[in-house]
């Protein structure tokens, strides 16, 4: 069985079709790019999948459980991640701090400041940390880093909550080249260490083509192609919906 299965999914704004018949799966441990134009219907997709949005109709089973029609928290609850922005009360923490208060919030505990708060999952942070190559920045303000760096903490905080499936809408918007490939090699050894499941969006066709296992291109909210990232740049009909400025997998236009 799939990790995740959609089918059938639909979703209109008034008369604006954003999602029609959508249908695919995701397996435990595979890199899955979501492509397809500005408008196309991707992160529309991302909040029926995360309980943001109800469908009209159609579903999403994680293992076989419905998704669609459960509340965000129950949804994350049932293990699909996503990265969120870290909010501005916690820039002033560290970013040790803020790996160790997801993995509290992860194990339903509260901060106990009688209880050694200092100490509680620092050990379990710290490793998170050491994969991320975060270690060095443990004991940084978060308010203090670079982009790129406030991503990877991002990462970590999503990671704490050992979600199965991760969602990440345009995880390296805004990053330069260097910084966008150090993000995604390190999502790629988290989806080959532990059979985590990824579906990201990505606009920048280098990301897409040196790091999915398999890609789906929207258009119009539907399906359109799918399949491996070579498979993907030689298809003529995704060629054409992104209008002949498509770009060939070193990142120039074609
Ligand atoms: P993408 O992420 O691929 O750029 P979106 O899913 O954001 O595409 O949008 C798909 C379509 O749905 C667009 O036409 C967009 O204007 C519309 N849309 C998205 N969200 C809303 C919303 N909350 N209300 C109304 N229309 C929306
Ligand atoms: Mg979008």
């Amino acid at each position: 069985m799939s990790l995740l299965k959609v089918q059938q999914l639909s979703k209109a704004f008034g008369g604006n079709q954003a999602v029609l018949d959508l249908g695919f799966e995701v397996e435990p441990g595979e890199l899955v790019a979501l492509i397809g134009p500005n408008g196309a219907g991707k992160s529309t997709v991302f909040n029926l999948l995360n309980g943001q949005l109800k469908p009209d109709r159609g579903s999403a089973l994680l293992d076989g459980q419905s998704l669609t029609g459960q509340r965000p928290e129950a949804i994350w609850g049932m293990g699909v991640g996503r990265t969120f922005q870290i909010p501005e009360t916690f820039a002033s923490l560290t970013v040790l701090e803020n790996v160790q208060m997801a993995l509290l919030s992860h194990h339903r505990q509260h901060w106990n400041f009688w209880r050694s708060a200092a100490a509680t999952y620092k050990d379990e942070a710290m490793a998170l940390l050491q994969q991320l190559d975060l270690a060095d920045l443990a004991p940084s303000a978060c308010g203090a880093l670079s982009y790129g760096d406030v991503k990877r903490v991002e990462l970590a905080v999503a990671l704490a909550h050992a979600p199965r499936l991760l969602l990440m809408d345009e995880p390296t918007a805004g990053m330069a080249l260097k910084e966008r490939h150090a993000l995604m090699t390190l999502v790629q050894q988290q989806v080959r260490r532990t059979g985590l499941a990824v579906l990201f969006t990505e606009h920048s066709m280098d990301v897409v083509f040196g790091f999915a296992d398999r890609v789906l291109v929207m258009a119009r909210g539907q399906r359109i192609a799918e399949g491996s990232p070579t498979s993907i740049a030689n298809n003529p009909e995704v060629r054409q919906v992104y209008l002949g400025v498509y770009p060939t997998p070193d990142g120039t236009p074609a």
